[in-house]
């Protein structure tokens, strides 16, 4: 695929990055683009996609997902110089079970203020050891 990539036809972030779809653009390169989001969950939250097309995670092309986590930390330096925040949470979601509601792969870049309202998704708690270790052993597979 070309680091200009390809598009699908019904695609809203593939709407953004053609530029059919409006969008407050912020940073663009060979292969991302970034904007702000349009329901920020804080001040500054924005969105950094790839311009090629994937769905998630797990589809995206090896150079299109680093392309797009060092546009996530470029964004996120020049948001520490023009907003000041405390700290950034990088988010994504795949699959609609983790919260995906856009299919065309992207990172949240959320930059976090003491006084924001956002709170941690789950409850830390201490976990069952053997489960984990159980976990473990099949993650680890052939390669354990
Ligand atoms: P997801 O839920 O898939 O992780 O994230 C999708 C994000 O896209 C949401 O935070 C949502 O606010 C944002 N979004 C949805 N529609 C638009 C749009 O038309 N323009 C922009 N800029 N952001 C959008
Ligand atoms: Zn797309």
């Amino acid at each position: 695929m070309s680091a200009s990539g390809e598009q699908a036809a019904d695609c809203l972030f593939c709407g953004i990055v053609s530029g059919s779809v409006p969008s407050q653009t912020v940073d663009s390169d060979e292969r991302t683009v970034a904007f702000m989001d349009i329901n920020p969950a804080t001040r500054g939250h924005a969105l950094v996609v790839p311009r090629a097309h994937s769905r998630d995670l797990t589809d995206i092309a090896p150079e299109d997902l680093e392309a797009t986590i060092l546009a996530a930390q470029r964004l996120a330096n020049r948001m520490r110089e023009v907003l000041s925040p405390a700290g950034f949470n990088i988010l994504n979601s795949t699959g609609e079970a983790a919260w995906q509601t856009v299919f065309h792969f992207h990172l949240h870049v959320v930059p976090r203020y003491p006084d924001d309202p956002l709170k941690l998704p789950w409850i830390p708690g201490s976990g069952e050891e053997a489960e984990i270790a159980a976990v473990a052993v099949r993650l680890r597979g052939r390669r354990g």
